[in-house]
């Protein structure tokens, strides 16, 4: 048997291929997660981009609400990329009001926060734990974190440009959250990050 992790991608919307593809690249067995069963057998679960309401909406609809929850109170490490980011905020501004995300990180964020005009961009972050250059981070109708709870550490703002000091990346004990799409850059250190997370965990 290897040792790599086994880390699902929440596949009910979004760009899971592609965050299956960047955890693989960084060492984890990973593979999609539509049902109960192939959620207990994951040892972490990345929640990806796409478009949160609907997201909400198959969660409910594919009965995985409260088994994610649960997991997540056990202490599953959970990494959320945009869409997945507000999935795992505990309060959202601009949603729609019956969107709801799960039980996650103390925080509250703003949808599609960055502007209608720029719908998408790219600017460098800098990360704690991620070593190196700052990171190049693309967001497409992106949220931004406005307020953090008492322990939930800012690993990530934007350095430059009209959003410079946004917070962009989260950690709340094993729940990680970025506004942005690492799995689009083929810069694999958010993934590796994640990886060695659910590999402590
Ligand atoms: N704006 C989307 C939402 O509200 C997120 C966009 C994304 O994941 N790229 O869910």
């Amino acid at each position: 048997m290897s040792d790599a992790p086994v880390i699902g991608v929440l596949a009910l919307q979004g760009d899971v291929r592609e965050h299956v593809a960047a955890l693989a690249g960084a060492g984890a067995d990973a593979r999609p997660v539509r049902r109960r069963e192939e959620l207990e057998a994951v040892d972490g679960l990345v929640i990806p981009g796409g478009e949160s309401t609907t997201i909400s909406k198959l969660a409910d609809i594919f009965e995985l609400r409260e088994p994610i929850d649960k997991r997540i109170a056990a202490g599953m490490p959970v990494y959320g990329s945009c869409a997945g980011m507000i999935m795992l905020a505990t309060e959202v501004l601009d949603g729609r009001p019956d969107q709801r995300g799960f039980d996650g990180i103390e925080m509250t964020v703003r949808r599609n926060a960055f502007g209608r005009q720029v719908d998408s961009f790219e600017a460098p972050v800098e990360i704690t734990g991620v070593a190196g250059e700052p990171f190049h981070a693309v967001f497409i109708r992106a949220p931004w974190v406005e307020r953090v709870g008492a322990d939930v550490e800012v690993l990530g703002t934007v350095t430059d440009g009209p959003a410079a000091g946004r917070i962009v990346a989260v950690r709340q004990g094993n729940l990680l959250a970025t506004s942005f799409h690492p799995e689009l850059t083929g810069d694999l250190r958010v993934h590796r990050y994640f990886v060695e997370l659910v590999r402590a965990a």
